[in-house]
């Protein structure tokens, strides 16, 4: 059978590649779901063409953590502190989730991320409380389209801090029945609340069911007080740490932990707006480059924050650029800035990936790699002339400039629209979940009074361990 291919013309590339590194005006060719050529005037038989003039073009972003299941209820906590989210979301809503509204919640946050840019995502799933809501989360990531890792988190029995409760066994049932094989578009991580969650106990358990499951780790380490506990440290000292843990926020982490994740060949995941929002500590990018660790980006908190990588990415360079500048002896007369807009897309990309334990996949456009690709629109007036293209991206660049999305060669999006004709009832579906969630909520004592709109602020759960 004739390869299929698709030739992508004249866009600017932002490859990620080193050896590629960017093109004022290239073309990528793709057959059969792989990049097999990135220069200027490729010519191809039979292919489909893509014009890309007046757009940049590159990998897709990759989300290293974000809890899929809370976009049904998204935005309720802009303004609320973590003691409020933890009692409001964590703590509350959750509690009525139905393995339906998991799956609108799964299929909205999903789509809505595709949508954007983000072709993969790591679903840091901690509301799975019943088999039934790890299928509905698990089907609903997978008929989005997107390259997923659905991390298993489980539910509110094993999150009543800090939890004497094991994981769940399903997750033994959920790797045979959905991920048999590790070069699926959606692959299985296990999402551990490791020592700042359970019981050490509990954390040694579960530590044995990863080895017995086989999968890559993700856990929280650094965020808030409980991060000062020297939760990395704890994990060493138990043979806990290896180049398959990607350690989440790392904020409160001493120097020391962090040096400990650089040698062990760990990744870290950095979720800037949701840090500073809910007073998680000082973002760690700036320290884990001086500990030899590249961070990977994450959304985290769809609650509070937006959902794609652009304000991700504004938010971190941001940040650091301000930390950096104020540690200086002259604040304000640094020589260079030392985080640069390329390192903030490698963070959103090719980082991703690699905390994924996927970057020999995706991530970069790299001949050989599955053709992961968005093509951002860069002829607007926000963006022309294009003058310097990694800065316009980082500084202009917003979901509404996503014209095309490819995944694994496979078109996606196209001239601006998802090409899923299902789009109204995703979204009645994800409404209707809201309103349920909202009535169910009149019958919890501690969030009787949850109302839309923004006013409702809800009690705080304290969140320090000695509290708890
Ligand atoms: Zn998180």
């Amino acid at each position: 059978m004739a390869a299929s291919r698709t030739l992508i013309k004249n866009g600017t590339i932002i490859s990620v590649d080193p050896k590629i590194g960017q093109l004022d005006s290239g073309d990528v060719l793709i057959e059969d779901g792989k990049i097999v050529a990135i220069a200027p005037n490729l010519e191809a038989d039979n292919a489909e063409i893509i014009d890309a003039s007046g757009a940049i073009v590159m990998p897709g972003f990759v989300d290293s953590h974000r809890h899929l299941w809370q976009a049904v209820v998204r935005h309720i906590g802009s303004n609320w502190t973590h003691g409020q989210y933890l009692m409001g979301v964590h703590l509350g809503l959750s509690g009525d989730f139905r393995p339906e509204d998991t799956y609108n919640g799964n299929l909205l946050g999903g789509l809505e991320a595709l949508d954007s840019g983000i072709t993969t995502l790591l679903d840091w799933s901690h509301n799975i409380d019943t088999p039934q809501h790890a299928d509905a989360a698990v089907e609903a990531l997978q008929s989005t389209g997107m390259r997923s890792v659905f991390a298993h988190g489980g539910g509110a029995t094993m999150w009543n801090l800090p939890s004497n409760v094991p994981h769940t066994r399903d997750v033994l049932r959920i790797r045979d029945q959905y991920f048999s094989s590790n070069d699926q578009l959606s692959t299985m991580a296990f999402a551990l609340r490791g020592p700042q969650f359970s019981t050490p106990e509990v954390a040694a358990a579960d530590w044995k069911l990863i080895q017995e499951l086989d999968t890559r780790v993700t856990v929280h380490n650094g965020d808030g007080e409980w991060g000062k506990q020297r939760p990395v440290a704890w994990m060493r000292d138990h043979g806990m740490l290896n180049d398959r843990v990607t350690h989440v926020h790392c904020c409160t982490l001493a120097d020391d932990e962090l040096k400990m994740i650089a040698d062990s060949g760990g990744t870290a995941s950095v979720s800037v707006d949701v840090e500073a929002q809910m007073g998680m500590g000082v973002p760690a990018t700036g320290r884990l480059l001086d500990a030899g660790v590249r961070p990977s980006l994450s959304i985290d908190v769809c609650v509070s924050n937006g959902g794609d990588m652009f304000n991700a990415m504004k938010s971190t360079i941001a940040l650091q650029r301000l930390l950096d500048s104020e540690a200086e002896a002259v604040p304000g007369e640094q020589e260079a800035v030392r985080l640069r807009c390329m390192d903030v897309i490698e963070f959103a990309t090719i980082e991703g990936a690699r905390a994924l334990g996927l970057d020999h996949i995706t991530g970069s456009l790299t001949p050989g790699k599955d053709a992961d690709i968005i093509i951002v629109r860069a002829d607007g007036l926000a963006m022309t002339p294009l003058n310097n293209p990694s800065g316009a991206l980082v500084y202009s660049g917003h979901p509404g400039l996503v014209d095309t999305v490819l995944v694994r060669g496979k078109t996606v999006k196209r001239e601006g629209k998802l090409l899923r004709g299902d789009l109204d009832d995703v979204k009645r579906r994800a409404i209707a979940s809201r309103d349920y969630l909202f009535r169910a909520a009149l019958d919890r004592p501690s969030i009787a009074d949850a109302r839309l709109g923004g006013s409702w602020t809800p009690g705080i759960h304290k969140v320090s361990r000695e509290t708890v």
